[in-house]
């Protein structure tokens, strides 16, 4: 009985600290209320040397996400050449590519959904039809062994060729014919932008995204490069702490509770 009793104590403290914590987390927001919304974690601009960390912790919180990778992290062929004609830093890059496609792998092992974000993150609404197909064709053929679902997914850099389907509708015509599904985003962290890479600014944007809207799929970046729009180490860094706030006020789903006509492969 009194093991009983002790045991209810520590349940009762446990979620009373929980719900202190949430409650904490909701007034620091300004997030009222009690309701959850349903959400899916993206992530742009990998594979990076920092993607597996991304891995690591989504493993550990039980969070399915999907990863809208650039094929030209992935296109080892060109790397392999130059570094074989002696160009010592080619082999450099050889080898992370190598490394990215070991991580991609394992993303897609580890039931995450895979898409393309293009071949090299051009503003593809701005080029030629031709180039623009290269673009989507070329990351086809390279992230095919690795895509996850049927239709395979694909989601524009900066959004362009979404944002202005409209005035440049050749682009989802485009991804149409090569056969791609177009996963745009109800919500984003902007965690590209340097200002607001510092304290919790990110995280103040995300539970207020959160809040304020219905729920749905929010843009986060695991890419790496510093000096353009390809995603900052930032995330990855602090992505741990983020997410017991976001768990207050989120409920993470799969894609395909979004998606609900996404064939997913292998199931
Ligand atoms: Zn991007």
């Amino acid at each position: 009985m009194r093991r009983i009793i002790i045991l209810v104590s520590l349940i009762l403290i446990s979620s009373t600290t929980f719900a202190d914590t949430c409650a904490q987390y909701r007034a620091k927001y300004q997030c009222p209320g009690n309701d959850k919304k349903p959400i899916h974690l993206s992530f742009d601009d990998g594979p990076a040397n920092l993607t597996p960390s991304v891995l690591d912790l989504l493993k550990r919180e039980r969070i399915p996400a999907t990863f809208f990778v650039l094929a030209e992290r992935l296109d080892c062929q060109p790397h392999k050449t130059q570094c074989q004609a002696g160009e010592q830093a080619a082999c450099t890059s050889y080898n992370y590519c190598l490394e990215h496609r070991k991580t991609l792998q394992r993303t897609k092992q580890e039931g995450h959904m895979i898409g393309s974000h293009s071949y090299s993150h051009l503003h593809l609404s701005a080029l030629p039809i031709a180039e623009m197909e290269q673009q989507i064709q070329q990351s086809k053929q390279i992230i095919q062994p690795f895509f996850t679902t049927s239709p395979p997914l694909f989601r524009l850099p900066f959004g362009d060729g979404w944002f202005n389907r409209n005035q440049k509708p050749q682009v989802l015509q485009s991804l149409a014919k090569y056969g791609f599904k177009h996963i745009a985003w109800e919500m984003s962290a902007y965690d590209w932008r340097k200002a607001d890479q510092q304290g919790d600014k990110i995280l103040k944007t995300v539970m207020h995204e959160i809040c304020s809207k219905r729920g749905g799929v929010i843009l986060f970046h695991d890419g790496v490069f510093e000096d353009e729009h390809m995603g900052r180490t930032f995330t990855g860094d602090h992505l741990a702490e983020w997410i017991p706030a976001m768990r207050c006020v989120a409920d993470f789903k799969p894609l395909t509770y979004f998606y609900k006509d996404l064939k997913v492969i292998g199931q």
